[in-house]
């Protein structure tokens, strides 16, 4: 049975009776319009601990584009009976009060230094959507307390700044361990998303792009390529269509500090992608030394 919460505050106190029950708790916060990539998480979680727990929350802070908030698609029922299929222990929705009880409106909240792995890339081209990311996870962190918490490496600049809100949470004494799970692919290679609900058949078949030009990055590493921007340049001719609007293409060092372009050959390197499809953006990436 799936539980649901309606607000942060009664799920903060499941959680904590939970714990002192001894459970551990297995945490994956989403957007909802859930598939597999997501549940995919919930599996992971459920496997790895006593509990599993899941929130909804489609959060405005973190949605530059109003369009694309006004247009995010919502299914609260259907995402409950998913998450009870998945094995799912309890689900919360809240609202931005309920969030933020300490502001009378959305301008008021404190705006967060969500990290060096904030700039650069979705930085650059989602200005202040990272910040609005940390925002709200760190609200999410503070409600469910200590856990493992579950990202998906599709959204890689997000693992990067949640694990370095975890940092400075562990040094406020809540222990949140960020487990990054693997990117859940459709047959044709691309990266489930919910937003791929907006895609035409024709896009779907363009988006196929994206993965086609990441595995060829793939390749030439395997063959012994390793500096950024030729990495980048096979990749940017694997993408050129006249449908697909390119935001950027980056080669970067998945353990550096920040998201600067290396000028020194890598031994490690993730390879990124975010580009348009008529109005829906999509992002994808893949680690070029595995
Ligand atoms: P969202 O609902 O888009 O905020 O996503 C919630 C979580 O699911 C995030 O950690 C995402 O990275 C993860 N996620 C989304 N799509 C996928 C996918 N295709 N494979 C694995 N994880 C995913």
């Amino acid at each position: 049975m799936t539980i649901h919460l309606p607000n942060p505050r009664l799920a903060a106190a499941w959680c904590s009776e939970q714990r002192q029950l001894g459970k551990t708790i297995g945490y994956i916060p989403t957007m909802g319009a859930l598939h597999q990539g997501h549940l995919s998480l919930i599996q992971q979680a459920a496997s790895e601990n006593d509990l599993c727990c899941v929130s909804i929350f489609v959060n405005p802070l973190q949605f530059n584009d109003l369009n694309d908030l006004d247009t995010y698609p919502q299914d609260l029922d259907t995402d409950i009976e998913l998450l009870r299929k998945a094995g799912c222990h309890m689900v919360y929705t809240g609202t931005i009060s309920g969030f933020f009880p300490e502001v009378e409106h959305i301008g008021q909240i404190e705006t967060r230094d969500s990290g060096p792995a904030s700039k650069g890339l979705e930085g650059t081209y989602r200005p202040g959507h990272l910040e609005g990311v940390y925002q709200i996870v760190e609200r999410l962190f503070a409600t469910v307390g200590t856990c493992r918490a579950y990202f998906g490496e599709k959204d890689f600049q997000q693992t990067l700044v949640v694990k370095h809100l975890a940092k400075k949470m562990k040094i406020d004494g809540m222990g949140i361990e960020v487990v990054v799970c693997p990117t859940v692919r459709e047959p044709s290679g691309l990266a489930m998303s919910s937003r791929n609900t907006r895609l035409s058949i024709k896009q779907l078949e363009t988006a196929k792009l994206i993965f086609q030009s990441l595995s060829t990055a793939k390749n030439a590493w395997q063959k012994g390529i390793r500096i950024a921007s030729t990495l980048e340049e096979i990749m940017i001719d694997v993408l050129d269509h006249c449908e697909l609007k390119i935001e950027y293409v980056a080669v970067r060092d998945p353990n550096a500090w920040t998201l600067h372009r290396p000028d020194h050959p890598l031994n490690e390197a993730q390879a990124l992608i975010a580009a348009y499809l008529g109005s829906t953006r999509l992002i994808d990436n893949i680690r070029l030394n595995k």
